[in-house]
């Protein structure tokens, strides 16, 4: 909904300057910070995990800077373990939300029923930047049993391999898991 009346107010606003009696100005957004990185596309795939070929191993450069760098830290923690993590999934954009949620409505044949299992855009820590998908999953149980101590923390009980970041983790411990991210 925030998109749709965002892309409306932006469609408004270039149509009035194309007539010549209005100006472009930017008009600053709450937040418009997490707004540019919500259109940062992730990659859309990346060489096979070396642990397991069903999985992917993309390369987390897109991630929000801070949650890059502690996406370092982790790995190197679980690297002097001996323990290796591969990102099956990071970062994406709206754009790459979106198209998963339509992929879903026609997988499932509605929005309401795509919508208990992918999130809008709106809704997407990926898009945010701030989380990532880690196989296998005896990976992501590392990082379950380890990973708080640099602000990672498992966040739904379906969802095993996935992680968000907050520097608050750290300090206060992991919030108690949610059933779902789409609360079905
Ligand atoms: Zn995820």
């Amino acid at each position: 909904m925030l998109v749709a009346s965002l892309f409306g107010a932006l469609a408004a606003v270039t149509a009035l300057g194309a007539t010549g009696r209005m100006v472009l100005v930017w008009v600053p957004v709450v937040g418009r910070p997490i707004a540019i990185v919500e259109e940062i596309p992730g990659p859309e795939t990346g060489p096979v995990c070396p642990l397991d070929a069903r999985y992917v191993d993309e390369p987390a450069v897109k991630l929000r800077p801070d949650v890059l760098a502690a996406w370092q830290r982790l790995r190197t923690a679980a690297g002097g373990q001996g323990v290796q993590l591969c990102v099956n999934d990071g970062k994406r954009s709206r754009e790459q939300q979106a198209r998963q949620f339509a992929d879903a409505v026609q997988q499932f044949g509605s929005a309401e029923l795509a919508s208990k299992y992918v999130l809008q855009p709106d809704e997407s820590m990926h898009v945010r930047g701030i989380a990532v998908d880690i196989q296998p999953l005896a990976s992501a149980a590392w990082v379950e049993r380890n990973g708080v101590a640099h602000g990672w923390c498992r966040r739904y009980e379906n969802e095993p391999w996935h992680f968000e970041y907050d520097p608050a983790y750290t300090t206060s411990g992991c919030p108690a898991l949610l059933p779902s991210a789409t609360g079905s």
